[in-house]
């Protein structure tokens, strides 16, 4: 089969969906590459290193016209005016983008989102979620650390003592736990909450204190304990409670990073205007909810911003931001996929519709939109 693998357009956009590694599997699999020029230089992974493995390089309208694209991100009006009626596009096609999905439908591309697979064990290898997450979550930390003008850790020196920086992590998913994971290693002192109470021993076995906001209703208890692995949107009792025990915390912080998200929905705003202004200048906040309208009121998605002094970033694709590291991680949940839908030597793609992985992510085939509801 013919797989292209283009050039990434979309604006910051520097990770590419397959690397030389994955690239030399594919071709011992019986498979033809078919890498634009350039598509995996912002990832440092030379148009030479995809040629040293077999791969042929070629220029946009080739690598977009093959049977099989694999992508990061959706692709372009442009590029979808090069693909083939009956290709199949595998990518982070954001399954919550209803617009997106029916461009694919109308075009006729078999289009598989991997942010749709279902959160179980037998997908974990092919969880891009996760994969990003990680990444988003340690980078948001370095970017604080670089900001911020104090050390992370404790120091005893001659010249005198200076204080461990006290971080704040809200929402401890996949990112948060990273995030905690990297501010300890910097030496911070850490907080962090979260709405569902599973995450309380994850964050304690890392060596941080959970904010606990003790669940009062029997409507609090079930919105609580999420669907699928993921938070639902907590009744506003609870929201108050949490906003009041959050606001305690931000106010001491020297560093805020916000991961927390809700599927399908704007991420909830936990950091106020107000909460903004109590903390000391100097201070940082890191908005991995940018994208999804952010956790901080004052964020400015894409952006970094000083508000009563202090520095909100808001940069919206972090895993971009180690371009390499993310492709290499992606790249692999993308072969991992293809096991599914691609078996070796295989002259077309399969859609087996009984398998929950694969039923999942299929969002658009025959013209149709097919995406399950979530
Ligand atoms: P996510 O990116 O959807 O959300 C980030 C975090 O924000 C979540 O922990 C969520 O509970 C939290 N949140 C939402 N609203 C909040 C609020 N008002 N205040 C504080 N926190 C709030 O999460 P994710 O990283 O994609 O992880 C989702 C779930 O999937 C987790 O339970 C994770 O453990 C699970 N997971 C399972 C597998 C697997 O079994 N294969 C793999 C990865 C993740």
């Amino acid at each position: 089969m013919r797989i292209g693998v283009p050039l990434e357009t979309a604006t910051g956009e520097t990770r590419v969906a397959v690397t030389p590694e994955t690239a030399k599997k594919l071709i011992s699999q019986g498979h033809r590459l078919l890498v634009q020029s350039g598509a995996g230089v912002a990832a440092a992974a030379s148009d030479a290193a995809y040629a040293a493995v077999g791969a042929e390089v070629v220029d946009a309208r080739a690598a977009l016209g093959c049977d099989l694209v694999l992508k990061v991100r959706s692709p372009s009006a442009q590029e979808l005016e090069h693909m083939q009626r009956g290709a199949t596009l595998v990518g982070m096609l954001n399954p919550f983008d209803a617009e997106g999905l029916q461009r694919l439908a109308a075009a006729g591309i078999t289009a598989f989102a991997l942010e749709a697979a279902p959160r179980t064990t037998r997908a974990q290898s092919m969880d891009v979620l996760s994969s990003q997450a990680n990444i988003a979550g340690y980078k948001a930390v370095i970017i604080a650390a670089d900001r911020y003008q104090k050390f992370f850790p404790m120091l005893m020196t001659a010249a005198g003592t200076v204080k461990a920086a006290r971080v704040v992590i809200l929402g401890v998913g996949v990112a948060g736990l990273q995030a905690i994971a990297t501010a300890k290693r910097l030496g911070a002192v850490i907080e962090a909450s979260d709405v569902r109470p599973s995450v309380k021993e994850q964050v304690e076995s890392l060596g941080a204190k959970f904010i606990d906001v003790p669940y009062e209703t029997a409507d609090e208890k079930d919105a609580a304990e999420g669907v699928g692995g993921y938070a639902r949107p907590m009744p506003e009792s609870w929201l108050t409670r949490q906003r009041a025990e959050v606001a305690k915390r931000v106010a001491l912080a020297d560093v805020v990073i916000s991961t927390a998200l809700i599927p399908g929905r704007p991420a909830p705003k936990l950091v106020s205007a107000e909460m903004v202004q109590s903390m000391r200048p100097g201070s940082v906040i890191v908005d991995l909810a940018a994208a999804n309208g952010g956790n901080c009121a004052l964020t400015v998605p894409g952006q970094t911003a000083v508000q009563h002094g202090v520095t909100i970033v808001g940069e919206t694709n972090l895993p971009a931001l180690v371009a390499a590291d993310a492709s290499a991680l992606y790249a692999r949940n993308v072969l991992d996929f293809l096991k599914l839908i691609c078996p070796k030597e295989a002259a077309a793609v399969n859609v087996p519709l009984d398998d929950d992985i694969v039923a999942a992510c299929l969002m658009s085939r025959n013209g149709q939109i097919t995406r399950r509801s979530t």
